[in-house]
């Protein structure tokens, strides 16, 4: 494998799923894996994060960045299950958006809690060090720097950008676009698109954009507010920041792999018919995306 790339341990939104109807894009939820030289950071952990911790323990990984865009379920329930927190010597910075009313420390021993799980925070053996992410308030991490930006969805939630010496990755897995809008999105109110200016100026330029579609436009009337959007919708956003490559996860726990072909055709001949020149890609869980 080559020495920079992203690999996707979980693509699946909200919750993870498993069966046959799931084989081809898999049902772990989200966690990105960002290798740089020797720089490791992950975004995110859902269940995906669990077989990525047992791969990072093979290669007896010791430094270890993990950044979270929000701590809802599917975004930390992997945690619990990410072998090197068990692992002395093991060195975890946890990046995370402010929380409401308690430190990330808290919350991560609430998640821990009897009541939740047989193993107790102070049985941690890693050294967990947190540290609190603000919007556009860059951090280093190597020789990658990572930037925030709210996105529109319940609680606090942040979108990422990447920079690598030689790309920018985008990276937002909730977000929902015009929200409770069903229309051509280009005839979109500007008191919902307004909303929304100061994202898609955060993004524009990216190399790659990774972003959510989580819903048909069917499905979408009746998921306003769940803090995602209709494939429709996030053409919205998708066209201003003049991505031409366009990688979607998050996937909704009750598309099947036939589902989500099915979308893929029909979003790409959306954005052909709109003459968006960018080409959408659903992706599954064991995606690698190399990077220059
Ligand atoms: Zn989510
Ligand atoms: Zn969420």
């Amino acid at each position: 494998m080559t020495k920079n790339y992203c690999k996707f341990w979980g693509t699946r939104g909200s919750c993870a799923v498993s069966g046959e109807s799931f084989q081809k894009f898999g049902g772990n939820s989200s966690a990105l894996e960002i290798r740089y030289g020797d720089t490791i950071a992950i975004i995110d952990a859902g269940t995906g994060i669990r077989p990525l911790g047992q791969e990072l323990l093979k290669q007896k990984v010791r430094r270890i960045e993990l950044f979270l865009s929000h701590t809802h379920w599917d975004h930390l329930i992997g945690f619990p299950f990410f072998d090197p927190i068990y692992e002395p010597g093991v060195h975890i910075t946890v990046w995370a958006p402010p929380n409401i009313g308690r430190t990330n420390k808290e919350l991560f021993s609430d998640l821990l809690a009897p009541e939740f799980f047989p193993v107790r925070f102070d049985q941690v053996q890693a050294t967990l060090e947190f540290k609190t992410i603000q919007q556009k308030t860059p951090v280093a991490v190597g020789p990658l720097e990572f930037d925030f930006h709210i996105t529109n969805h319940p609680g606090i939630t942040f979108a990422f950008n990447i920079k690598t010496p030689h790309q920018t990755i985008s990276y937002c897995t909730d977000n929902e676009l015009l929200q409770g809008y069903h229309d051509d999105p280009e005839n979109a109110p500007e008191e919902l698109t307004q909303l929304h200016q100061s994202l898609i100026e955060f993004l524009k330029g990216t190399d790659i954009l990774i972003h959510e579609a989580q819903y048909t436009p069917e499905e979408y009337r009746l998921k306003v507010g769940w803090g995602h959007s209709s494939t429709v919708n996030a053409c919205y956003l998708v066209k201003r920041t003049q991505a031409s490559q366009w990688l979607v996860t998050h996937h909704d726990p009750s598309h099947t792999d036939e589902d989500l072909k099915v979308l893929e055709g029909e979003l790409n001949h959306y954005l052909k018919k709109q003459q968006i020149p960018c080409a959408a890609q659903w992706i599954g869980d064991g995606y690698v995306l190399p990077l220059k």
